[in-house]
């Protein structure tokens, strides 16, 4: 009998692999953007039509990628970030599986312009389906844009089963506020179909909550800062009355990725269990700092879930950290806590990053987010 096994060509193989990495245009625009943080952008704009079904761009002034470089990264497997297995272990970048750009150009057309700072001209690439077509230099400024048209184009049945434009660009807006909370120092912005929805400025964590979610924000969130061996916990939660009738509102950061666990939603509802009713959750924006050798972030493929080591300490030191600040906080209310200085390190705590620094004037708010919102409710029925 002859032999029947054979090696799949990699235009086929980065298809598959893209199904893993890429559901919707939400996937596209997390992992283009995580990828502008880790080339070290201070401005990132995403700007997406239709919802990102027609195209996604993500324009960063990071650090660029030399002519190779722009051809390697379209490889799969092709990272600058990880060269050995233990690295995967340590890892604090955010993208670390070297798959995504090879994944993406197989199943749209994409445009890559970068250009390093000591590089007089940009490289501009143009792919389609796994293929480079295009090569050329071109004029551009320092950093990195990519655009992701037409995506699912040969994959008819993925195309079919986007939800409407209100369901993707609510996706899009929850992929893009998760990595704007967790970067309130990089300016932002969001336009879709030709309208600014969001416009982020850099600021505090404070600031930046405000800007995403609203004014009233500003009056309703609890400082909490606290530090243990095995873990940092910083950030805000908010008080009793901020609780809402969904979960919406509740994001956990570890090192400075977004991340799902019913775990430790389970530890702050917890710590607030005797002060806000069964049928209510309350809001936060924490952001947990733990030795990265201790967690496990590579067991899902879009790797918003991790494994901890030390998982019931975690718990319980996240909820006692919570409800002592509720618990100053709500001290501190009938004390009138601004004349006492040893309540003002909750009000403003001098953490040891320099962007959770004094939440104080809240004048980054602009118009557009609240408009943002409303576009992007309109007509939302899933
Ligand atoms: P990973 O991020 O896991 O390394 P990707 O496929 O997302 O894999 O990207 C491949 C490589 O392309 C990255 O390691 C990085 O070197 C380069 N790259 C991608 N996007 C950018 C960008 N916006 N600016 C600079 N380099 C980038
Ligand atoms: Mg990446």
């Amino acid at each position: 009998m002859s032999d029947i096994i054979h090696l799949l060509p990699d235009h086929i193989a980065n298809q598959i692999a893209a199904g893993e990495v890429v559901q919707r245009p939400a996937s596209v625009v997390k992992e283009l953007l995580e990828n502008a943080l880790d080339a070290g952008s201070t401005s990132v704009r995403l700007i997406v039509k239709d919802a990102g079904k027609t195209s996604i761009q993500v324009i960063d002034d990071g650090i660029g990628m030399t002519e190779t470089d722009a051809r390697m990264a379209f490889e799969r497997h092709a990272t600058s970030k990880i060269r050995k297995a233990e690295d995967l272990f340590s890892i604090k970048t955010m993208g670390f599986r070297g798959e995504a750009l090879a994944s993406i150009a197989a199943i749209a057309h994409v445009e890559l312009i970068t250009r390093q700072a000591s590089e007089e001209l940009a490289t501009r690439l143009v792919m389609e389906g796994s293929v480079s077509v295009l090569q050329e230099k071109t004029q551009a400024f320092e950093g990195t844009s990519i655009t992701v048209k037409n995506l699912f184009y040969n994959v008819p049945a993925r195309r079919k089963f986007l939800k409407s434009d209100a369901v993707e660009l609510k996706h899009i807006t929850e992929e893009f506020n998760r990595v704007a909370l967790a970067n309130p120092q990089i300016h932002f912005s969001l336009f879709h179909n030709g309208n600014e929805i969001f416009h982020l400025p850099k600021g505090t964590l404070k600031q930046r909550v405000v800007s995403v979610f609203g004014k009233p924000y500003a009056e309703k969130l609890v400082a909490v800062q606290e530090n243990a061996e095995i873990v940092s916990i910083s950030g805000f939660v908010g008080k009793a009355d901020a609780a809402k009738k969904s979960q919406t509102e509740q994001y956990i950061f570890v090192n400075q990725r977004f991340i799902k666990s019913h775990y430790l939603n389970h530890a702050i509802r917890a710590a607030y269990e005797e002060i806000i009713s069964s049928d209510l959750y309350p809001v936060y924006f924490l952001f947990l700092e733990i030795d990265p050798s201790t967690i496990d972030v590579n067991v899902h493929p879009t790797k918003t879930e991790i494994k901890f080591e030390e998982e019931r300490l975690l718990y319980n030191y996240l909820k006692v950290a919570i409800k002592h600040s509720l618990g100053q906080y709500t001290l501190g209310a009938m004390i009138d806590f601004s004349q006492n200085p040893a309540f003002s390190s909750f009000i403003n705590p001098s953490s040891k990053s320099s962007f959770y620094g004094k939440p104080d004037s809240i004048s980054g708010h602009r118009q557009t987010n609240a408009e943002g919102w409303q576009q992007i409710y309109k007509g939302l029925t899933d």
